[in-house]
């Protein structure tokens, strides 16, 4: 049996206690068959149970060990491209459904916290703050376009007001959603994973899906064990690999960093976030962060192109924290860690059917805590027999990278470094 533990995390050092889950050593039948434990597999399981199927989840490490567990914690509203975007590619009548589902994804969250009482200090309020008056331009039609589709909880803050929300030279103005906010995402997914099998659906870790026999009633192999479903639900993610060759072509595993500083005084915490809002900036390769529930500066950024390990966090992520708060440079950074989540070259999620009974959705390109959660309902309704919302997401087109898998990695990092260069000089 495999012993993939997590990574050394913040995240994972103030984990909620979970159960020791057994690893698959027999030959078992379910309606549906998960692959991963993350929130897309989580809140499919959930929302499957729910509607009364058996269900079975198969984790090649542990619950949350991919993204979900060491992600920034920002529930971020709408999709890593935004609707004017989604209206030009698939149309004003698709677009308007995925518009309305834009901020479904942070309710669901609540809702879950509520509903299975999970412990993950959720706060409300997200911050999106411009650094250049072109992102504060940005963000004026963003709002608009957002209320269009009824969001109008959405504050703009001029220069004077974010400075009250964060304190931070670097930045014109800003967005506030306040259906925005934060998590502890580990946490969640510890949650979610009980409220699973409190509904009776059963959660095998260290069980890989190494092969996926295809057919009218397929069977997924683990190295001990093996499913037969109705149905199976892929949602490996960034940490998928090989298993389903259609998926690997159209997507890219990226790896982002994260640090946590030691533990903050109280007053200096509140002097950084006085609202305890979270704050991402708008820039293509963005920085994000928050303040823990104990009160540290937990800041994320940078993207590693095809997921290889930084070989020192902190030398790269430090710096850029220290750009936005130079008041913390004598402060200790206590965690530092990666971890991968799916680009696609559209940076819209992918989601489908293969053949008639394998379904999948991944790629959520960065802004996945509330996609994902989305995705688990989207996905229930369609094995329920319910297609319309699960048909507006699978007509969006899935585009190869250009220079396959080879050269999907510099071309697409040479992308984003013109990307950036925007950014910086404002063009
Ligand atoms: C460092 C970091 C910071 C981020 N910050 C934010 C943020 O602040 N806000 C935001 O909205 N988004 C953020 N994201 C993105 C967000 O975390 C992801 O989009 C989201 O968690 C993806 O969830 P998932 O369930 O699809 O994938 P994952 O959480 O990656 O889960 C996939 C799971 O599948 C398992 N698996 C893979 N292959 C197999 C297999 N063959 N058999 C069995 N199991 C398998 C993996 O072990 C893993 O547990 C961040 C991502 C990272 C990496």
């Amino acid at each position: 049996m495999s012993n993939t533990p997590y990574p050394q995390s913040y995240y994972a050092a103030s984990a909620n206690s979970a159960p020791e889950r057994p690893f698959l050593q027999d030959d078992i039948e379910t309606d549906v068959c998960v692959i991963g434990a993350g929130y897309t597999g989580l809140s499919s399981a959930l929302f499957l149970l729910e509607s009364g199927f058996k269900v079975t989840v198969l984790e090649a490490a542990k619950v949350g060990f991919g993204a979900s567990g060491r992600n920034g914690g920002q529930i971020v509203n709408s999709y890593s491209r935004d609707i004017d975007v989604i209206e030009r590619t698939v149309g004003a009548q698709q677009a308007h459904l995925l518009g309305q589902m834009a901020f479904e994804g942070s309710r669901i969250i609540r809702e879950r916290v509520a509903t299975y009482n999970i412990q993950c200090d959720l706060k409300d309020g997200g911050v999106f703050a411009a650094i250049t008056s072109k992102q504060m331009g940005h963000l004026e039609a963003q709002k608009k376009l957002w209320e269009r589709y009824g969001n109008t909880q959405l504050e703009l803050l001029d220069q004077r007001r974010i400075r009250e929300v964060v304190a931070c030279d670097q930045y014109q103005g800003g967005l506030l959603d306040m259906s925005g906010g934060h998590i502890h995402p580990l946490n969640l997914a510890l949650g979610e994973a009980a409220a699973v099998e409190s509904l009776g659906g059963t959660i095998y870790e260290q069980s890989p899906a190494v092969r996926i026999e295809r057919g009218a009633s397929p069977v997924v192999h683990t190295p001990h064990g093996k499913v037969r479903a109705k149905f199976i639900i892929v949602a490996g993610n960034a940490y998928l690999g090989n298993l389903v060759p259609e998926l690997a072509s159209k997507s890219m595993p990226c790896g982002t960093q994260v640090i946590t500083t030691e533990p903050l005084s109280e007053s200096v915490a509140n002097s950084l976030l006085p609202q305890d809002y979270c704050v991402e900036d708008c820039n293509y390769l963005l920085d994000y962060y928050r303040l823990s529930g104990d009160k540290r500066l937990i800041f994320g950024g940078g993207v590693v192109y095809g997921a290889r390990d930084p070989a020192n966090i902190e030398v790269i992520i430090r710096p850029k924290m220290l750009k936005a708060f130079p008041q913390l440079k004598d402060v200790k950074i206590d965690y530092a860690w990666t971890g991968n989540f799916l680009l696609t070259l559209s940076r819209l999620p992918q989601v489908g059917r293969i053949g008639d009974n394998i379904y999948y959705s991944q790629g959520c390109s960065g802004h996945g805590v509330t996609y994902t959660h989305l995705a688990g309902k989207v996905l229930a309704e369609a094995l329920r027999g319910q297609a319309e919302r699960f048909d507006a997401f699978a007509d969006l087109p899935h585009y190869p990278f250009p220079g396959g898998q080879l050269l999907r990695t510099p071309l697409t990092a040479l992308g984003a470094w013109y990307y950036s260069l925007r950014d910086k000089f404002g063009f």
